[in-house]
């Protein structure tokens, strides 16, 4: 027997590739042509794209008396088997096993509606100009968008995630950099925020029309913006114009609310992968706690509305939820769900969102303005919440099965 270990580079290796149109049995008929040979496999990697396959196997040359003969059979025969399945073969000789991937391992996830090709050339080449190697290219999703994986090696990933965020602001696309790693395809715990990331709506804006007041409270939206105004006290002076509001009003505001498209999808599939989901909101418990209910989620917290005799006070009850609340709350669900920090994503489109988006594992800027997109680890453009799971490794077609055993 020989007794050569993979780890040696200079051992002989034979690259064996076939290509063709994909059917039942391929495998099996090229692996039972091999074990004629009795090779040892070192590595198999097998794609089909539109119904055609591409399978290489990296084996050990065949090893006897008279080697170089035995290979020569072992080319011939393949080579013979191919073409009777009316495929293309291709045996290359060569030493050792892949080379090992760099350090610095990430993954960069691209999100085009459509995905072109030049924006495709201009991702890879940002990732060769900082000297990273792509190892690795498939499909996450081809719906709502087409979501495509690269996983690179030898940069880091902060060098990598600065260089392709100037492509992103470039072309138009979201790319998503993240490190490799186990954790990153099983969160524990997924918080977002509510107005305008896991709802269409600004809850007080809904407030605000039914007490008449849309323009004012518009006005001290944008003062707060302008940076006039903290949270703090935006929140205090838009409650205050719904004072002497009916508290039937609730109702209808929780009725009217709008969940963004993808919602379900994402809190469904977080659920089945044993992830608990909560949400923080600047918002008002008379809606989140509905929306906890009708959605499942494990937790909830936001600003409570005052009503005496009936009617809204205009004031808020309790610790208010604010741009640090909101980090605050992340710790505390993840504390009470014994989770780590590194083990939590935070889901948000605001200024106020900004301090829970840094503090958790993995920080997605939703639709987001510019200065939260950039100060986010990662951001997503295209109004569907599902692409988060596409950030998380997670395929279109896994989301699709999982429903289906559902
Ligand atoms: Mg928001």
């Amino acid at each position: 027997m020989t007794s050569v270990t993979w780890a040696d580079e200079n051992a002989p290796t034979l690259l064996v590739k076939i290509f063709g149109r994909d059917r039942p049995g391929l495998t099996a008929g090229l692996f039972r042509t091999l074990a004629s040979f009795r090779v040892d496999v070192i590595d198999i990697e097998q794609v089909v794209t539109r119904g055609r396959i591409t399978l290489c196997a990296l084996v050990r040359p065949p090893a006897g008396d008279a080697p170089q003969a035995a290979e020569g059979e072992l080319r011939a025969t393949v080579h013979a088997w191919a073409e009777g399945a009316g495929l293309q073969a291709e045996i290359i000789s060569g030493t050792g096993d892949n080379p090992a991937r760099g350090t610095g391992r990430s993954h960069v996830t691209v999100l085009g509606n459509p995905l072109t090709a030049e924006t495709t050339a201009a991702v890879a080449a940002r990732i060769a100009a900082t000297g990273g190697n792509i190892d690795r290219i498939y499909r996450l999703a081809k719906y709502p968008v087409t979501a495509v994986e690269f996983d690179v090696s030898g940069v880091p990933t902060e060098e990598l995630r600065t260089a392709l965020a100037r492509e992103a602001a470039a072309s138009g696309v979201d790319i998503a950099v993240v490190s490799s790693g186990l954790q990153r395809r099983a969160p524990r715990l997924v918080v977002m925020d509510v107005d305008s990331t896991l709802i269409q709506d600004e809850v007080i804006e809904l407030f605000a029309a039914h007490a008449g007041c849309e323009e004012r409270v518009a006005e001290v939206t944008a003062a707060a913006m302008r940076g006039e105004l903290d949270f703090e006290q935006s929140l205090h002076q838009r409650v205050a114009l719904l004072a002497g509001l009916d508290e039937s009003v609730v109702d209808k505001v929780r009725s009217e609310v709008r969940l963004t498209p993808g919602a379900r999808t994402l809190i469904r599939t977080l659920k089945r992968l044993g992830c608990q989901v909560g949400v923080v909101s600047g918002g008002f418990t008379q809606v989140t706690d509905a929306l906890r209910e009708r959605l499942g989620l494990d937790f909830a917290a936001a600003n409570t509305l005052e009503v005496v005799d009936g009617k809204l006070t205009g004031r808020v009850v309790g610790e208010v939820v604010d741009r640090p609340g909101k980090a605050r709350l992340l710790r505390r669900f993840a504390a009470e769900a014994g989770v780590p920090l590194s083990r939590t994503v935070a889901i948000g489109d605001g200024a106020n969102d900004l301090d829970m988006l840094n503090a958790a594992g993995l920080g997605v800027a939703f639709n987001a303005k510019p200065l939260v997109r950039e100060a986010a680890h990662t951001a997503v453009s295209v109004p569907f919440l599902d692409t988060v799971l596409y950030l998380l490794g997670i395929t279109r077609e896994e989301v699709e099965a999982a429903d289906a055993q559902g």
